[in-house]
């Protein structure tokens, strides 16, 4: 399986830059959106296999943009935040979120989450194939 195209929705550029820059270090692709309409109008324009998406951002927060997506596709997406009470975990996951990664974290633990979502996508592909 080639290596995912990543949608990175995060409104702070900086960090932005060193997560995009570690990721394509690893072989991925990285498409950034600054905020959550930008994220919406690149998702419907380019085929994205996964999103890493912080909570708050500009325009659409990361919960709305989440929900709008999951009406049409279920694409893995990780979310990205320094929220970590449990009632804003849950209802994130309960929006259709795959995952949530609190702020801040380990890069390490990101690629290692990202290689969960590839183990599960490449399990998916051989289905379909057989
Ligand atoms: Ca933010």
């Amino acid at each position: 399986m080639s290596k995912l195209m990543i949608l990175l929705v995060e409104d702070e550029e900086s960090l932005a830059s060193f997560i995009q820059s570690e990721l394509q270090f690893e072989g991925y692709r990285v498409v950034w959106a600054k905020d959550g309409q930008e994220a919406l109008e690149i998702f419907n324009e380019q085929a994205v296999d996964l999103l890493l998406l912080d909570w708050m951002l500009p325009k659409y927060d990361g919960l709305t943009v989440a929900r709008r997506i999951r009406k049409a596709s279920a694409v893995p997406i990780i979310m990205m935040t320094a929220r970590n009470q449990t009632t804003d975990i849950v209802s994130g996951l309960d929006a259709g979120l795959d995952d949530y990664l609190t702020k801040p974290f380990d890069i390490e633990e990101l690629f290692a989450r990202i290689r969960v979502i590839e183990r599960r996508l490449s399990k998916q592909e051989e289905i379909v194939l057989t």
